[in-house]
């Protein structure tokens, strides 16, 4: 179902469309007087913030053992509308431009990310988020425009974040939504290199050689990759955000599956193009270990199913309350 949800999405929501605010992709299911995130209104621009894992003061701040997220909790945990592997999903289809998959994709998850934000928006205030917290460990922080780590209430932090977010999708030098020719500044650029230093082997990033880099044939500049990769880290916090603090109202509106699901194919695709640091993953890191251990699971029983492990959709649990 998830797939054919991501199918669909991608037919009637492609990156060429970005600009039609308001149009909602087409997620099933949703409840009554769901809104698409308001538009930030902040101008600010920085968009780069310092994690902060402050793991020596959640012992002085918590004198009690904490109770277990509930979103490592069953059924929530297994609460998915696939059962299985990504990876047929998130793999680069044959002909199709790495850059232009990966701005496709990195897209669409900002746009679905959008909407399961405004699932919670209203929850998540300045007096009940006054920081941008995922658990007890992690606490984020965004850069002023002095470069000091400064904590920011939830929402506000999530504001900047989606309108840089927009900014970048939306500029045309970065994201462009033509195929451009390659012109020789673009090819003469110093930066042109950097790309050969992300970590060797790894499918998204491997293989480059000097004055090479992912999205070159589809006319994305040298730093198209690593601008996506912070995209991914950020989108990545507002997924910590929402399920330490508020997978209850996505278990209130019964999105839990849907929530897990499209959780698991932003991993699985960070995965497979190497977008994500591991050390900006710790805040839900149980989470994935959990889901990758169903997968194992569900592999090796049904081993003599092919179907399974290549991610057929399956019923959903149902299990939500
Ligand atoms: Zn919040």
């Amino acid at each position: 179902m998830f797939s054919s949800v991501v199918a669909a999405f991608s037919r009637n929501f492609g990156r060429n469309s970005k600009n039609k605010q308001g149009k909602a992709p087409p997620v099933p299911d949703l409840p009554q007087g769901f809104q698409p995130a308001h538009s930030p209104s902040s101008s600010h621009g920085g968009g780069v913030v310092h994690q902060h894992p402050p793991s020596s003061s959640s012992s002085a701040t918590s004198g009690t053992p904490r109770a277990r997220p509930l979103f490592l909790c069953q059924p929530f945990v297994k609460a998915s509308l696939l059962r299985g592997s990504m990876k047929t999903i998130v793999v680069l289809p044959k002909y199709v431009d790495k850059g232009e998959w990966l701005a496709l994709n990195v897209f669409e998850f900002f746009e679905y990310l959008k909407m399961f934000h405004g699932v919670i928006q209203e929850f998540c205030t300045v007096k009940s988020c006054p920081s941008m917290s995922a658990g007890p460990k992690f606490d984020y922080k965004w850069l002023d425009s002095h470069k000091r780590p400064t904590t920011l209430p939830a929402p506000n932090y999530i504001a900047f974040v989606f309108n840089w977010i927009q900014d970048k999708t939306n500029d045309e030098n970065i994201f462009p939504t033509k195929t451009k020719p390659i012109t020789t500044a673009m090819l003469n650029t110093p930066s042109a290199g950097a790309l050969t230093s992300s970590p060797a082997g790894t499918p998204g990033a491997g293989q480059q050689q000097p004055g090479d880099w992912i999205g070159k044939e589809g006319g994305f500049p040298p730093e198209f990759y690593e601008r996506c990769r912070g995209i991914y880290k950020q989108m990545f916090r507002v997924f910590a955000h929402i399920y330490h603090t508020h997978f209850d109202k996505i278990v209130h509106l019964s999105l839990e599956a849907h929530w897990n699901s499209f959780f698991a194919h932003f991993v699985a695709f960070g995965r497979e193009f190497d977008l994500l640091d591991k050390k900006d993953t710790e805040s839900l890191k149980e989470l994935i270990e959990a889901f990758d251990a169903q997968t194992a699971s569900l592999a090796s029983s049904s081993s003599s199913s092919s179907a399974a492990a290549a991610g057929t959709a399956q019923p959903s649990s149902g299990g939500a309350r």
